[in-house]
């Protein structure tokens, strides 16, 4: 009973948040610029910052992150950053010779009002950024916001790099927003299989999902080339996925280089792979072929097989804007009943849309955008669910309230696999229904009177 002091009670709160659904930006900037190839991340601000992004990306991943820091201390944190950074950068490019450093601010920095582009180019004037060699950056000011913004700051910074080409270079930009390596590969199969070439960026399968093989190599292989996010002005258009993550970038790109976007949900569950799959196919100007169709199929023929088990269950739900909303419309679609979303990041589109994809099932959803997981769990003390999705610090509840629980999102910091089977696209919505059948199966064996355990299920 860790949380034995969440009181039923539901009282107005303004400024006080309990548990938070959210962690730091500079976190999801660092996740992002790990998907650039041969990038060294660099936290402008103090090194217990720098530790704790680290720290919470390598236990979900387990895997070694590496990063730099500014090392603020007394003095930096009074008369600003300059000095440390502009040293940093030397340091970074003479001792670990990456091709690009990625820069992000933090609390510290922002407060103080370093100005990166400023510094940058301090650092060049000062012949600090060796010739070929790339230094960006993007604010990530932590009291605002959350990890996502941080992401799609740092996403915006990598569109911001983008060149206009004399010609186009026939290729889709695909943006893929917060997803996982497993996510990241899965999205480049399947456009394969459409037959649609992409330039996707960030990419973080390949670094962040890589093998064991007994040699150490301070940059993974995987990542996009600095090259090909400069090239990214030159596609023929862009597929971002997900508002929160991906669209600010998208949207950057029209802007500056002419390269029309389309903005749609993360591909998760049936009707958003659909909406996924048909837009690559209509910019691409192909067709599906039949591999994709049996993949549906597959999906398909999961949830009619098992639909007696999904209906009517309820479901609370927390995570970041983009993976909710495509979550949400998929269990509306198997009818399940998802009746409490929060995510920490704020947006009231959130609500919103929630409120939308919910509409037909005939009765009201509790959401809430930049809401808490204190919220959550008295939401479901008022209202008891069959079942949680969501982070780890989901756990607590689900052990308070004896749930069945389906740890999905970030961070999973307790189990692992997260990192290697995705759950985007037809093949990871079979995989989201195997992991939500298994947990509400085991709950049914384990509480079925003996007169109804049952071997087949
Ligand atoms: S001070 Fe700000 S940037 Fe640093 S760890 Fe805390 S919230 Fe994140």
């Amino acid at each position: 009973m860790l949380l034995r002091h969440t009181p039923k009670e539901i009282s107005e709160r303004k400024a006080l948040m309990i548990n938070p659904a959210k962690t730091c930006q500079p976190i999801g900037a660092m996740y992002a610029a790990l998907g650039i190839k041969d990038c060294l991340p660099h936290s402008h601000g103090s090194q217990g910052c720098c530790a704790y992004h680290r720290s919470t990306l390598t236990r979900h991943y387990k895997e070694p992150i590496s990063a730099a820091t500014s090392s603020f201390t007394e003095g930096a944190s009074v008369f600003g950053g300059q000095a440390n950074l502009v040293q940093a950068i030397d340091n970074i490019f003479t001792v670990y010779e990456p091709k690009v450093v990625a820069v992000h601010t933090t609390c510290l920095s922002e407060t103080i009002g370093d100005d990166l582009p400023q510094i940058f180019d301090k650092a060049k004037k000062d012949k600090k950024v060796p010739e070929g060699k790339t230094v960006l950056g993007a604010p990530t000011p932590s009291y605002v916001g959350s990890h996502v913004t941080g992401f799609s700051n740092m996403v915006k910074a990598m569109a911001a790099m983008a060149e206009q080409g004399e010609q186009k270079n026939g290729k889709i930009n695909l943006i893929p927003g917060w997803v996982e390596p497993a996510d990241m590969e899965e999205i480049k199969r399947l456009a394969g299989l459409v037959g649609a070439k992409i330039n996707m960026f960030p990419d973080t399968s390949g670094v962040l999902d890589g093998p064991l093989t007994g040699k150490y190599k301070m940059f993974p292989d995987g990542g996009t080339s600095i090259e090909d996010i400069k090239a990214s002005g030159g596609g023929i258009g862009t597929l971002a996925l997900g508002e929160w993550c991906s669209a600010d970038a998208a949207r950057l790109l029209d802007t500056t280089c002419k390269v029309p976007c389309s903005v749609i949900d993360m591909p998760f569950g049936l009707k958003a792979t659909d909406r996924f799959i048909d837009a690559l196919r209509t910019i691409a100007g192909t067709s599906v072929p039949d591999e994709i169709a049996i993949e549906r199929g597959k999906l398909v023929d999961m949830v009619s097989d098992m639909h007696q088990y999904l209906y009517g269950k309820k479901v609370a739900l927390v995570g970041d804007p983009d993976q909710l909303i495509a979550m949400t419309e998929f269990l509306v679609s198997i009818d399940m009943s998802p009746v409490h979303i929060v995510t920490g990041t704020p947006g009231k589109k959130f609500e919103k849309r929630i409120k939308e994809i919910t509409a037909d099932m005939g009765r009201e959803v509790n959401v809430k955008a930049a809401g808490d997981m204190f919220l959550l769990h008295q939401w479901i003390k008022n209202e008891p669910v069959d079942l949680i999705i969501g982070n780890t610090y989901c756990k607590y509840i689900a052990r308070d309230e004896d749930l069945p629980f389906v740890r999905w999102g970030f961070p999973i910091l307790d189990r692992q696999g997260h990192q290697h089977f995705p759950t985007v696209g037809y093949k990871g919505g079979l995989r989201l229904l195997e992991q939500i059948l298994g947990v509400l199966l085991d709950r049914k064996d384990r509480d079925d009177p003996e007169e109804k355990f049952e071997l087949v299920l």
